[in-house]
């Protein structure tokens, strides 16, 4: 049979990847560094990526492990180590009680907690509840395990909490869990106890898991504090946490976090660690134990000062542009500018950002419908970096 070698038409590819849309957040900042690559002057406000750089004493702990002979995988639920220092960290600092032995396993950040629990929970066609706006992966990842995406808005004039009412009419008999992430990207809401019961009573009503993606958790602004739904009453059994240290340590190239969830889950999720991936790279749980094993150091405490430092000039400076309105806040880094008295939608506003003076930032509707009219802006960047960005929104939104 002779080679074909005219119009060479490969295999198609799934369904799934053909219905995927890419990630707005890892798309925007891999467009940024192209850019920079091609020697142009990038600020970038895109992804939630800091400044700084992991401190030092984390790293030492990490390199020392390497250059000491810890280069193999480890057990697929992590290093007893590692769990033990997570363990450690959620009494001090969460008021929880976890077994490392049965309740804990090592996740490549939060993304990989977020997989490896709805692939243990949900069969197709299950429906998972969700905010509108969210983090951008959230919808993409149920599809990709053939679960239902159901968002319910995060209305702004309800200060983008759930409305009761709301959260309730979106249960059907396919709903299986409800996922949301506070202290909240994109809004930078901090849910109070008596907002969390909300999630709460609909979910032990219905039987419901609840995802809580806590990835922020160590950094909330002012008076705000952050709760763990899992430990609200009788919310243990229900209950699938996802943290990690990409934010709070500024280690978002490790890609390590954890997952703390009833022994079922945790036992479902390392059967899937086995296949997906065997286990978190051997060195960077050690740095992560450093990490998280010690009450945070002064090198972590006052990052987190400066960041608020930084947030609450960013998000006044964009407050005071013409048509922009955004406050400060509760938690996380983010500024969700409220654009929509500019007239301007969220992405021609963004592609004018990037065009015209190479300032790169999230529209707000890549977080979903309630998402139009809004932009996403990073604000723990340097401040010569703020600074520099703050003059080019000047020009922009006039
Ligand atoms: N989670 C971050 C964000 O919302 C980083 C980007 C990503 O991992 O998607 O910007």
């Amino acid at each position: 049979m002779p080679m074909k070698t005219d119009s060479v038409h490969p295999p198609e590819l799934t369904q799934r990847i053909h219905a995927a849309p890419e990630s707005a957040t890892v798309r925007i900042a891999d467009l940024a560094k192209t850019l920079r690559r091609q020697g142009e002057d990038v600020v970038d406000f895109s992804a939630g990526r800091a400044a700084e750089d992991t401190p030092k004493p984390i790293c030492r702990t990490a390199s020392d492990a390497m250059m000491n002979g810890d280069t193999h995988q480890t057990m697929a639920q992590g290093k007893p180590e590692y769990r033990e220092a997570v363990a450690k960290k959620l009494k001090r600092e969460n008021a929880i009680d976890a077994d490392p032995e049965t309740e804990i396993i090592a996740t490549f950040g939060c993304k990989n907690g977020l997989t490896l629990s709805l692939l243990s929970i949900l069969n197709p066609g299950d429906e998972v509840i969700l905010e509108d706006p969210g983090f951008v992966s959230y919808a993409p990842t149920i599809q990709f395990f053939g679960g239902v995406p159901v968002p319910v808005p995060l209305r702004p004039e309800n200060d983008h909490r759930w409305k009761e009412e709301e959260l309730r009419a979106a249960i059907t008999d396919r709903t299986k869990a409800i996922l949301f992430c506070s202290p909240h990207n994109p809004t930078g809401v901090v849910h109070t106890p008596e907002e969390l019961d909300v999630i709460c009573r609909v979910a032990q009503e219905n039987n419901l898991y609840v995802i809580s993606d806590e990835i922020y958790e160590r950094v909330v602004w002012g008076a705000h504090q952050h709760t763990c739904i899992s430990t609200r009453p009788g919310m243990k059994a229900y209950s699938i946490t996802l943290m990690g240290l990409t934010k709070t340590a500024s280690m978002g190239g490790w890609r390590v976090g954890f997952t703390y969830a009833p022994a079922p889950v945790i036992r479902a999720m390392v059967t899937l660690q086995q296949h997906l991936a065997t286990c978190v790279s051997s060195f960077t749980q050690m740095g992560a134990a450093h990490a998280f094993g010690e009450e945070p150091g002064t090198d972590l405490t006052n990052m987190w000062k400066e960041w608020e430092r930084r947030c609450e000039y960013m998000t006044s400076e964009l407050d005071s542009l013409p048509g922009v309105s955004c406050s400060m806040p509760e938690g996380g880094f983010y500024g969700w500018a409220d654009i929509r008295q500019t007239g301007e939608s969220s992405e021609a506003l963004a592609e004018r950002l990037l065009k015209e003076q190479h300032v790169a930032v999230v529209p707000g509707s890549a977080f979903g419908e309630q998402g139009a009219g809004f932009l996403r802006i990073t604000c723990v960047k340097s401040d010569q970096e703020l600074e520099k960005g703050v003059e080019r929104l000047k020009r922009v939104i006039k």
